[in-house]
């Protein structure tokens, strides 16, 4: 076995569909979202403007997240020192567990070390303690959602994405006594529509089904307090369990699943990524709590986001530019090829100073590849007209169709 060239093959598999991946080098610059530097060139930083950062509300920058992450810092130190079992359940985790149990009105909460892990680790778990259970899962979900599934071991039936029909179909296919969990999303992160949780959940009734929500990149933003979609559309109280992200729109780390007090004290028992792992640092712990109060008083910075998404699309759409139909803050601009999604990406940050990374397989299918802004508050009206002019310029230079 050769293994160097079998490692380097795989690497030339990947530079010749036009899907190798980049990372750029970047710095933020606290206090003036969404600005940062790029170290990509060699004549030292040159300042970009962010496009496309998960930190969809500057949460990761807001004093109080700060202040909260000093204070804990230089009142406990870095690290939790143990796992949550073995000297890391700190006062802050518990505190923080309370507030999210309170976000999503369910009894208990549970944290993880990300968001990843709280999919892959729940779902796994569920699927081994529910002998027989059959997974329906929306087919547009995340890969920590499928890689839960797969570690399950359980039958998986894959629903078409958002389809109510085709996922009744298959719910009434399947043997009417076995455990059955539907696990999907809300907003859907790479195309910014949104789950019907509401007629999900009727199905679920039906056919005594559980409910798994990812409300990754909704948590903090919608909803009265940021409860998510599920908080928005008052549905929060017929999902079995909540799951959702402190990495994204709360501008910290960490994940975590809120539920009834049974299923949380049984996915704290029995899941090994919750177990078996160093607990998340006080000092992250504390940012979150900060930014997950916050936002839970304060709709300023939702407000801010949907009135800068809807200004995004607007401008992109006068300019003929090809932005697909999100009903959200998500703003994809389609462009179907990998080669030149990644080109158009590099020509911005080259000339323009724009920092959109190109989305491609397997986040999305081949054939789908897209560029993703999510526009935030504090990108304002002459930085979204500047980007929409170099897009047209950009569009034209590579010969891509603009609608009339
Ligand atoms: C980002 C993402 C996750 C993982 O969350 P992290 O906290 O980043 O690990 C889970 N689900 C969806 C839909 C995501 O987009």
């Amino acid at each position: 076995m050769d293994y160097a060239k079998t490692f380097a093959q795989a690497i030339d598999r990947l530079h010749a569909e036009g899907r190798y991946r980049v990372f750029i080098d970047i710095l933020r610059n606290k206090g003036a979202f969404p600005n940062a530097r790029c170290f990509a060139g060699h004549n030292g930083p040159k300042p970009i403007t962010v496009w496309c950062s998960n930190d969809y509300l500057a949460m990761g920058q807001h004093p109080s997240v700060i202040a909260a992450m000093e204070e804990a810092l230089h009142d406990v130190g870095a690290g939790s020192g143990g796992t949550r079992n073995i000297g890391g359940n700190t006062h802050y985790h518990v505190d923080l567990e309370a507030e999210l149990a309170d976000l999503h009105g369910k009894e208990a909460a549970l944290l993880f070390t990300s968001g990843y892990i709280s999919n892959e680790a729940t779902l796994s778990t569920l699927g081994k303690l529910l002998p027989g259970c059959v997974i329906f899962s929306d087919e547009l979900n995340h890969a920590s959602m499928i890689a839960g599934i797969r570690t399950s071991g359980c039958e998986k039936q894959i629903f078409r994405h958002n389809d109510l029909a085709h996922l009744e179909e298959l719910l009434a296919a399947a043997d009417p006594d076995v455990p059955k969990l539907i696990a999907f999303e809300s907003v859907y992160s790479m195309d910014g529509d949104v789950a019907p949780i509401a007629d999900i959940c009727d199905l679920a009734d039906k056919y005594n089904a559980i409910t798994y929500l990812d409300e990754v990149h909704a948590v903090g933003m919608y909803g009265a307090r940021g409860g998510g979609i599920s908080e928005r559309d008052a549905v929060a109280h017929r999902l079995t369990i909540i799951e959702g992200t402190l990495g994204k729109a709360f501008g910290v780390m960490g994940g975590y699943i809120a539920a009834d007090r049974n299923i949380v004290d049984v996915i704290r028992s029995y899941a090994p990524g919750f177990i078996f792992t160093t607990s998340l640092s006080p000092v992250l712990v504390a940012g979150a709590l900060a930014s997950v109060r916050h936002l839970k008083a304060s709709g300023a910075e939702r407000e801010g986001q949907q009135a800068a998404a809807a200004q995004l699309k607007t401008i992109f759409a006068d300019a003929g530019l090809p932005v697909m139909a999100s009903t959200t803050h998500i703003v994809p601009l389609m462009v179907g090829d990998p080669v030149k999604a990644k080109k158009i990406s590099d020509i911005l940050l080259a000339e323009y100073g724009v920092y959109v990374q190109p989305i491609n397989y397997p986040t999305v299918p081949r054939g789908t590849e897209r560029l993703r802004f999510t526009p935030g508050p504090s990108h304002d009206t002459a930085m979204m007209r500047e980007l929409a002019e170099a897009l047209v310029e950009i569009w034209d230079r590579l010969e891509l169709r603009l609608a009339a």
